[in-house]
């Protein structure tokens, strides 16, 4: 959108309130907003920010050890073709940002320049990644003081569809408002647990629209005086909440690079390199795509949320799915599901990361090691050692550590992003290590 139409549907619409979004490292939605008088300004040259903000953990700590202190600013740049009227709040639009510098320059931690650089990167192999963000979570209800599930029904329980459709149409409204497409939806099987699977989009477009996607859910959620929570596991024994990244890779004939109608599986030549990428950095990959303390506690075993090192088609307890075609379009349709992330995940960072890892297996001409055919927690140690099937890191402190020594993915996500994103988490392990009772649920319930 131009800025001049953008000035122009502030003021037909009344809106009040003008909010440029920006997503750090800890992958918090944070936001400075402007008021009209404002806004010839921040189309202009945006808002300022410290420069310390991409070191900042979730409890708005600076670590002593980031390289970042409180002299030095930035710029929040918003980005004009994202501006949207909020349909879930009077008198509210938003624009989603990058970080800039003073100078005018990419901020080298800002995540979504990150990930427009990997984009680019996966340009020159002449390849466009589609992906969508396919989210769990839980609906709270307040009852007195205390917020509560909202219904404890079977999964994809038709008597929840009632019950949750006051709300959940609102969301699909508030989205398609927005144009974002809702494809699915369906009751999961924790208590208050829902899924709304949203249609793909080309790589920088399906990040964002993850932003938008929680934006909405929290917002429309408020709007019905209820509370959303994208916590990974929020109760030991209830499934957790996935983020899977369902993804494809597109060539400049608008063609599945992933898609080989001779191969067993249909899967290409690609499509294995690919898959061989991220399985040999997936430990490191973890920081990223399950980013939280509490992400750990989701990947158990037979927990339908993966928690070994491996892949198969239709495999939900892998690593990464092959989802089989729909007989219909089986080249357009074929696409592999990430399932090791969850919604606490940043998403540019997580889809940054998992293509760069995908890269380094086009790159080396990696070879896939066979698919798991079955629960890969039901194997034998010998058959798992044969495949190189590993259990994931238990803990964030072994993911981040992994992180630190794959030099590879250090070097492509930048040694100066990687460094603050470790100092970063380590702080935030620190910090709720440091509180009583149930610090991780308190913390992470309700802040993403
Ligand atoms: N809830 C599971 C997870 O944590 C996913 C279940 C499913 O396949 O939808 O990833
Ligand atoms: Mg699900």
């Amino acid at each position: 959108m131009e800025k001049t139409d953008i000035i122009k549907q502030v003021h037909d619409n009344e809106i009040s309130l003008i909010r440029a979004v920006f997503m750090a490292p800890d992958g918090i939605i944070r936001a400075k907003a402007v008021t009209p008088y404002g806004l010839e300004s921040l189309l202009a040259s945006g808002v300022g920010l410290t420069s310390a903000q991409t070191s900042i953990t979730v409890f708005d700590t600076l670590p002593p050890q980031s390289a970042y202190q409180p002299v030095g600013e930035l710029r929040i740049i918003p980005d004009p073709s994202t501006f949207t009227i909020l349909p879930y709040l009077q008198g509210h639009a938003r624009m989603l940002s990058d970080l800039m510098t003073i100078e005018g320059e990419p901020w080298e931690l800002c995540p979504r320049g990150l990930l427009k650089r990997t984009l680019r990167k996966l340009h020159e192999y002449g390849l466009i990644i589609q992906a969508s963000f396919e989210n769990e979570f839980t609906l709270y209800e307040q009852q007195g003081n205390a917020w509560f599930p909202f219904g404890k029904t079977p999964s994809f329980s038709s008597e929840s569809i009632d019950q949750s459709s006051d709300f959940i149409l609102g969301v699909i409204t508030a989205l398609k408002n927005q144009g974002v497409y809702v494809e699915k939806f369906y009751p999961e099987s924790a208590p208050g647990q829902f899924e709304l699977p949203i249609c793909h989009q080309p790589g920088l477009s399906a990040a964002d629209q993850q932003v938008v996607f929680r934006e909405t859910l929290r917002g429309v959620a408020l709007a019905h005086k209820k509370r959303v929570s994208l916590m990974p596991k929020p109760a030991t024994n209830w499934a957790g909440n996935g983020c899977h990244i369902h993804f494809s890779l597109w060539d400049n004939n608008n063609r599945n690079v992933l898609y080989d109608r001779t191969d067993d599986y249909e899967l290409s030549l690609i499509g294995h390199q690919f898959i061989a990428g991220i399985l040999d950095h997936l430990d490191g990959l973890l920081a990223f795509t399950a980013p939280t303390t509490n992400s750990y506690k989701r990947f158990v075993k037979h927990g339908w949320a993966s928690c070994y090192r491996c892949w198969g088609p239709d495999n939900r307890e892998a690593s990464i799915r092959l989802a089989s075609s729909f007989s219909h379009a089986p080249e357009k349709t074929l696409n592999l599901e990430y399932r090791a992330a969850d919604p606490t995940c940043n998403p540019y960072l997580a889809m940054a990361a998992v293509t760069l890892a995908g890269l380094s297996g086009i790159e080396r001409k990696l070879e896939l090691v066979p698919p798991v055919l079955s629960d890969p927690a039901l194997l034998s140690l010998e058959e798992r050692s044969k495949y190189r099937i590993s259990v994931y890191p238990s803990t964030l402190e072994e993911a981040l550590d992994s992180l630190e020594k794959d030099e590879y993915m250090t070097n492509a996500i930048g040694k100066n992003l990687t460094n603050e994103y470790l100092i970063m988490k380590r702080h935030e392990i620190e910090t709720i290590n440091t509180l009583s009772g149930d610090a991780e649920i308190d913390t992470y319930r309700f802040l993403f």
